[in-house]
């Protein structure tokens, strides 16, 4: 199934919260001519717009070639919330890849969230931002494992932003009874993600980089990117596509698989009535619930099973389960949008870093916590094609495996797992 056209209009954004409220940017046009660049862009989500904004300011004449819009994909859709730590626990990846990377890996999800915000600011981006974004446990022993994980942060890393919430203050947080626990960060945060891609785009745009919309890369040639109705040359091509790669690369298709998940919006809601601190909030489910509010006080909440690739007829319905479970209070309350969208995971739940031919370069597959992490994934690739490959190595030395099968056998075998996961989410074990 192709993931770019599947479950939405040509050219449009889905019909977000974030859609309806942000300013859009003018479009820019598609590239209808050959070209030569220093560095083709594939992809204008964070990945691909950091890159580029990184580039064009060290003097790289750079071309970023977007399918839909910028901000289109998962950049311009997701919970927002932009997460201190990488998607899988650092006692994990010290087992995985040795106590020096694993701190280098804490480190550069440190410096992802500084680079987010130092680019809001830099770029005067109105996106909203909030400090705090909690983890909060269903069960004891969930309780206890993100507690375990906090005071390896503070032992070992000597991470002193979190803060224990036990069963009993969790109240203080949000207003329900279903938790056993958690941990409230305060070094992360939350955002408007549509805002801060249209923020990036903006500013690699003034820093000399040149984009073009409705420009979908159907095919490439080494470095060359070639669309419908164009065609740039290039020393180096970045693949930025993430989740939407499709078959533009089957090698990288191999390891980094799309999934779909999904947010709804609720009407504006009285203070205090889902969450009464302004962070954000993520569950210990396997299928993740995330949420937080919105500055005019809407709930959004995402979250949501779904096998296969199209999207459900009725998402808003589909999310209200998990909403229901998190805020029995909240079963009947109006829903005001409710949209999906593509992300892209790896078997180790790190970033994939590829670099198949010389001059080609691909960073995708965070696995639901790219807002920071892609940011900075652009900004690595800029610093490894200006000869600086360090920091881009030590994702790269995270071992990513083939999903069995390959592309062909991924949405079955993803079903068969989510449904085993999901399962083991209602039993507690
Ligand atoms: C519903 C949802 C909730 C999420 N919540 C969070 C969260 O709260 N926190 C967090 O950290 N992460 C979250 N994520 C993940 C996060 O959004 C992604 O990791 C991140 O946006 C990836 O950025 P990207 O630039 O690599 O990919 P995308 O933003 O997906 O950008 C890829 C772009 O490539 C374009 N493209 C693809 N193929 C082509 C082609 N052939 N030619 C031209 N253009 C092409 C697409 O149109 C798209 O715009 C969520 C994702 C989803 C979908």
């Amino acid at each position: 199934m192709d993931l770019l056209t599947a479950n939405d209009r040509a050219g449009a954004y889905p019909d977000s919260w974030y859609a309806a409220t942000t300013p859009a940017l003018p479009e820019m046009p598609p590239l209808t001519e050959t070209i030569r660049a220093d560095v083709c862009v594939v992809g204008g989500g964070y990945t691909g717009l950091s890159a580029a904004l990184h580039m064009a300011r060290a003097g790289r004449r750079v071309v970023v070639l977007e399918a839909q819009r910028v901000g289109f994909g998962a950049s311009g859709r997701n919970g927002g919330q932009v997460l201190a730590g990488q998607r899988v626990d650092q006692r994990t990846l010290e087992a995985r890849v040795g106590r020096d990377d694993a701190r280098r890996l804490f480190g550069m999800s440190l410096d992802s969230v500084a680079l987010v915000r130092a680019l809001i600011d830099e770029g005067r981006i109105a996106c909203d931002w909030r400090d705090g974004a909690a983890h909060m446990a269903w069960t004891r022993r969930g309780a206890d494992a993100i507690r375990a994980e906090a005071d390896h942060l503070r032992s070992a890393y000597g991470y002193d932003r979190l803060e224990v919430i036990t069963a009993a203050d969790a109240g203080r947080i949000v207003n329900t009874e279903v938790y056993a626990g958690g941990i409230l960060d305060h070094g992360s945060g939350h955002l408007n993600p549509l805002a801060f891609a249209l923020g990036l785009a903006r500013m690699a745009g003034a820093a000399g980089g040149v984009i073009h919309e409705r420009s979908r890369v159907t095919r490439i040639d080494g470095t060359t990117a070639i669309t419908g109705t164009g065609q740039v040359h290039a020393d180096h091509l970045i693949l930025a596509c993430n989740g939407y790669l499709g078959r533009l690369h089957p090698g990288v298709a191999a390891r980094v698989m799309p999934i779909n998940n999904f947010i709804i919006a609720t009407d504006p809601l009285p203070d205090g009535t889902a969450l009464r601190a302004p962070c954000a909030v993520a569950d210990d489910r396997f299928v993740v619930n995330y949420y937080r509010m919105t500055p005019d006080n809407r709930l959004l909440f995402g979250g949501g099973e779904s096998y296969g690739y199209r999207f459900p007829s009725d998402i808003a319905a589909l999310v209200r389960k998990p909403l229901t479970e998190t805020f029995p209070y909240l079963a009947d309350v109006p829903i005001s949008h409710a949209w999906g969208g593509t992300l892209a995971i790896t078997a180790s739940r790190m970033p994939h870093v590829a670099r198949p031919a010389p001059g080609l370069w691909s960073v995708s597959g965070y696995s639901g916590h790219g807002v920071a992490l892609a940011t900075l994934a652009g900004r690595l690739i800029a610093e490894a094609i200006a000869g600086d490959t360090a920091a881009l190595d030590v994702f790269a030395r995270v071992p990513t495996a083939r999903f069995p099968g390959g592309a062909a056998l991924r949405a079955p075998l993803l079903a068969t797992a989510m449904t085993w996961y999901a399962l083991r989410d209602r039993i507690g074990f």
